[in-house]
């Protein structure tokens, strides 16, 4: 899939607007609390992509960063409270891992496990064949 026309993303109030080439194909739905709590939603869903293929078109003024106390960092639209990027503690800097559902255009991919199941709020009942791990996906 050669030069496919980049994907774009945006925040609820529509001031933060990006752009995505090429989504790494793993992507899980992840159920551990923080992401819960992220996304106020039994799960998150987070695209990787290489740092090269994602960019930011407008509103980079209005993206605050949250960082806890494990390390780990979130982004956030400060006008509408949109999640948007998640940065793990041992970032390398090489990928972006950005929330799949602020992207506004369709694609092909799709999730392929859950993960950090252990977490799961308990009023969520998993109803798909996916592969569900406790924790992080396993090699
Ligand atoms: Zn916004
Ligand atoms: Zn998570």
């Amino acid at each position: 899939m050669a030069d496919i026309h980049p994907l774009k993303g945006s925040c609820l109030c529509q001031a933060i607007k990006y752009e995505v080439k090429e989504i790494k194909p793993h992507m899980a739905h992840c159920h551990c609390s923080m992401c819960r709590k992220f996304h106020g939603a039994a799960f998150s869903t987070f695209g990787v992509v290489e740092k090269k293929n994602f960019r930011w078109i407008t509103g980079t003024n209005l993206l605050k960063t949250y960082e806890d106390a494990n390390g780990t960092k979130r982004q956030f639209c400060s006008e509408c409270g949109s999640s948007l990027i998640f940065i793990p503690s041992e970032d390398t800097g090489d990928t972006v891992e950005f929330a799949l559902g602020t992207l506004d255009t369709p694609i092909q991919e799709k999730p392929d496990a859950h993960i950090y199941c252990s977490s799961k709020a308990n009023w969520y009942d998993i109803s798909d064949q996916l592969p569900q791990y406790k924790e992080g996906r396993e090699e």
